[in-house]
């Protein structure tokens, strides 16, 4: 833990070391931080997998199999694919919002073709639709919910 903590502080200095570069678009700006999320998720990712392919979970599902605490088991199998799951479809977001960028369609509202907020972006960098737009997606969303439902 004290190592891992040591090495964030030395990494933030590096990157407040470099040059504040005033010239760089908010695309560009955009286009970096999405890589860098990418990067630490693919990492994320790929150590997930290795764990199962190293048999670490086997292990653990063993030990716990002597203990006969075989719920214990399905949670916490449960919960690494989920992470997997949620991992790769975030991974699919970060692509989309790239491919967005490249394209100059990034920020724009898929339903009403206007722009999304810099505020809504910077608090939900994958957001497709406009605050307005989701919050009526989101209605839309839960009323069909309640009607099946009621059927
Ligand atoms: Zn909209």
């Amino acid at each position: 833990m004290e190592t891992q903590k040591k090495s964030k502080i030395r990494e933030n200095k590096k990157s407040s070391q470099t040059p504040v570069n005033n010239t760089i678009s908010r695309e560009e700006r955009l286009r970096k931080i999405l890589i860098e999320k990418k990067d630490i998720l693919v990492k994320e990712a790929s150590k997930e997998i290795k764990k199962f392919q190293s048999g670490e979970n086997k292990q653990i599902i063993e030990t716990v199999r002597d203990d006969g605490d075989l719920s214990v088991v399905d949670l916490s199998e449960d919960i690494s694919l989920k992470q997997l799951s949620s991992h790769r479809e975030t991974l699919i977001k970060i692509d989309t919002a790239l491919q967005k960028i490249d394209e100059g369609t990034y920020g724009i509202c898929e339903e009403c073709n206007e722009e999304i907020s810099e505020k809504r972006l910077a608090i939900m960098p994958f957001a497709i639709y406009c605050k307005d737009c989701q919050e009526q997606k989101e209605i839309m969303a839960k009323m069909e919910q309640f009607v099946e439902q009621q059927q």
